[in-house]
């Protein structure tokens, strides 16, 4: 797609530091890395984020992910990793092309993780039934 930057790294008119490609996935160094090894697997097909992608790509990207991983973390000597899509501008999506981020985690690398709120069974019980009750 015009002005997407990863359609333009997977035609090969953006460069990138490539780690692994086939036929429907690219993975490539994040430029703004978090950690160091911070990697991208970007979807060779354009399609906006992880909920909008074929059933095939986004299990690609899984798959990708489970091989590759353990190779960066060996490499980069990290003890953990996070495995994140953001999906939409509210959460963080800045590159409206699939793609999935695998962020390498070291002891005391100072990174915080998510925030976590308070316990309420009451209100916990009645979103569960309204969430189930709209699949
Ligand atoms: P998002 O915020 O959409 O989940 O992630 C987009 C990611 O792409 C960011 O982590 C950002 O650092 C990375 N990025 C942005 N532009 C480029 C680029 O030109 N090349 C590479 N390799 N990564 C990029
Ligand atoms: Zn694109």
């Amino acid at each position: 797609m015009e002005d997407c930057i990863f359609c333009k790294i997977v035609s090969g008119e953006m460069p990138c530091h490539k780690l692994y490609e086939d036929h429907r996935v690219i993975a490539l160094l994040d430029i703004f890395p978090t950690t160091k090894g911070h990697t991208l697997l970007v979807q060779k097909e354009h399609e906006q984020d992880v909920l909008h992608s074929s059933e095939e790509n986004a299990q690609a990207l899984l798959t990708t992910a489970r091989s590759l991983a353990p190779t960066i973390m060996k490499t980069v000597h990290a003890t953990d990793i996070n495995v994140i899509f953001n999906v939409g501008a509210n959460a963080g999506q800045t590159i409206f092309h699939t793609h999935m981020h695998i962020i390498p985690r070291y002891a005391g690398d100072g990174l915080e993780t998510w925030p976590q709120g308070e316990t309420d069974h009451e209100a916990f019980k009645k979103l569960a039934e309204e969430i189930k009750g709209n699949v």
